[in-house]
Parts: structure tokens; sequence; C-alpha cells
């Protein structure tokens, strides 16, 4: 006799995921958890992990494709991990707990600990808020701490900080086992736009520093960046901002626009003509359609000049091809 898999309370069946993602696009979760705290995301991963259940964590949803087949397991969602503490090391107090002192301890730093539903955008007005680098690179990132981490989000432009591995000291990660494991930042081995090696398991929080030296110009900084990006950049539609790794000394959105491209469509899913490295869902947008732009993509640029795009968005799901 097949015993019935008891599902516990707080896990969701059959969620849609569209709403759940940047794009618009996706199917459905087989099961699907928003947990509120580090605890009850630890007893829903276990009972995946006992249950032989696949997981998927999704942040933000602003750097994935989800197949519209849906994903075949248990997406768990960490907005509600939203909990953060700063301090200062120049003053006594401020941390609740264990701050790891970074920069050998004798300049001055600014620290933030942080679960990872926290969105970028708070990071952001923190930073801001205490004239701070940081908010610089943070300006217009859409998403959350972990998808930032996992992603090595940040910009191209000649700035320090400019992705997330100039600010991270340590992150934590919830094993399948069900013990948490600290890596500092001289374990983790970052990459353009990826972290390698923090697997397996769901990151769940980290601290973040940079030091105290005051920015007088940032936010006029931060205000341009912001108008830059509208300027440049279709925001009015949805979208996983770039979808293609700029290849070593080049430019996606260049060799797509050159490759003529632009406005090029499937379906819903259109190549910009605002910034040819994204591609926008115009309106019902399939997430096949938006595969297949990305292959014809990949193709033309191949052919016209010996390019090999790789993807910087992440599919999830599943998929035939
Ligand atoms: C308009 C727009 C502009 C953008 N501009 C930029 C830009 O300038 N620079 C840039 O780098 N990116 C940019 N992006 C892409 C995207 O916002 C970033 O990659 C972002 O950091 C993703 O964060 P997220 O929370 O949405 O992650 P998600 O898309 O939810 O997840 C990304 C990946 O991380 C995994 N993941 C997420 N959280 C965890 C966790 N806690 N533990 C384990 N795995 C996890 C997911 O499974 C997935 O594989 C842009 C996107 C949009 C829509």
């Amino acid at each position: 006799m097949v015993s019935q898999m008891v599902i516990p309370e707080g896990i969701q069946t059959q969620v849609d995921l569209k709403n759940y993602t940047s794009w618009l696009v996706g199917g459905k979760a087989d099961y699907f958890a928003e947990p509120s705290d580090i605890d009850e995301l630890k007893d829903i991963y276990l009972w995946a992990i006992n249950n032989k259940i696949q997981v998927v964590v999704l942040g933000g949803g602003s750097n994935v494709l989800i197949s519209d087949q849906g994903i075949k397991g248990l997406v768990i969602v960490t907005s509600k991990l939203n909990k953060f503490s700063f301090f200062d090391s120049s003053s006594a107090h401020g941390f609740s707990e264990d701050v790891e002192l970074s920069g050998g301890g004798q300049e001055e730093r600014f620290y933030i600990q942080a679960e990872v539903g926290v969105k970028k955008a708070a990071l952001l007005k923190l930073f801001l808020k205490n004239q701070l680098a940081p908010a610089l690179f943070l300006a217009g990132l859409p998403g959350e701490l972990g998808g930032g981490i996992i992603m090595n989000a940040g910009v191209s432009e000649s700035i320090y900080p400019k992705e997330f591995e100039h600010i991270i000291d340590w992150i934590e990660v919830l094993r399948p086992s069900g013990s948490i494991e600290r890596l500092n930042q001289g374990q983790l081995e970052w990459s353009y736009r990826h972290l390698n090696n923090w697997a397996p398991g769901i990151v769940v929080k980290a601290q973040m520093s940079c030091p105290r030296g005051v920015d007088v110009s940032i936010l006029e900084k931060v205000k341009l960046a912001n108008q830059l990006r509208l300027l440049r950049q279709p925001l009015d539609r949805p979208s996983c901002g770039s979808v293609f790794k700029n290849p070593t000394g080049l430019k996606a959105a260049q060799l797509i626009d050159n490759a003529g491209l632009k406005g090029y469509s499937i379906g819903g899913a259109q190549v910009s003509d605002k910034h040819a490295n994204f591609i926008i869902n115009t309106g019902g947008a399939l997430a096949k359609d938006i595969w297949k732009v990305i292959n014809d993509v990949k193709q033309k640029v191949k052919q016209t000049y010996n390019v090999e795009l790789e993807t910087e968005v992440v599919k999830l799901g599943e998929w035939s091809d």
C-alpha cells in the first residue's frame, strides 16, 4: 500500500508562479511556501528533502525564466525573510550578534547583517542614508539580497564597490542536513554574475560591510544612475534585465543591435528597441516565446560575429528542449 504524504501547514499546492517573476511568465509550482522566519524555512526544507522533492528558491524572481510547464517540486519564496540590523564599528552599541570585524579591525566600518529576503532597495536606502559608496551599484537593482548574492549582481561601470562580491563578509547556508554553515569571504569563489561554490542548500543570511568614510555626493550620483537607467532601459515593460552576459571585452547589447535584432519578436516576447540585451513581455508572452527569442538571438550573433552569447538569466522548471 502506498502511504499518503502529509503536506505540512504553510505549504500550498498548484500555485501560479507568474506573479513571482518580473517577466510575468511561467506555470505552476506543485508545492509552494513563503516562510516567515528561518526556523519555518528549515522545517519546510527538511520536509522536502525527506520526501525527495526537488527544491527551487525564488527571491524577487527578477533573473529567472520559469517554464510554462511550471516547476515539479517545491518553490520557496524568501521575501518574508526580511529582518536586518546594522552596526557601526565606531559605536559600542547597535548589533544583536556576533559581528566579525572585517578590514583587520583597524579602519572604521559600517556593517549590515540581513536575511536574504531583504530587498536591494532597502539596502540602497540604508547605505544612502549613511552616505556610503555601495548605494551607487545598488541603484536600480531589483530583487532581494539572496538573489543578488547568488547572481553576484552589479554594474559594469568602473566604480568600487560594483557588485555583491565587494561588500559581502560572510554568508550563511542552510544545508540539506538542517545545519547552518557560515562561509567567509575567503571561502567564496565569485565570478562575473555568479557565486560558484556555496551549494548545496539555501542561502539564509549574510553580513555586508564597507569603509565608514562618507561620500557627500552619493545622493546625486544615485539620482543620475537612476535617470540613466530610465533613459536606456525599457523599465515600463516586464523583463529580466540583461538576458545575456557581456562576452569578455564586448557588449552583448551592441552585438545584438548590430545584428539587426532590435524589435525581433515571437508571440509576446520582443528584443527591446530601447536596449537590445533586454527581452520584454509585450503582453501575454509565454516562457517558450522568450526561450525561442533567446535561441534565435544566440544563433544570429554566432552566425554574424562568431561569438557565443551565454545567458545570465536562470532557466527553471520543466523544459522539453
Ligand atoms: C529591470 C531590471 C534591471 C536589472 N538590472 C540588473 C543590473 O544592473 N545588474 C545585475 O546584476 N542584474 C540586473 N538585473 C537582474 C536581477 O535583478 C539580478 O540578478 C538580481 O540580483 C536577482 O535577484 P532576485 O532576488 O530577483 O533573484 P531571483 O531571480 O529570484 O533568483 C536568481 C537565482 O538565485 C537563486 N536564489 C535566489 N535566492 C536564493 C537563496 N536565498 N538561496 C539560494 N539560491 C537563491 C534562484 O534560484 C535563481 O537561480 C535586472 C533585472 C531587471 C528586471
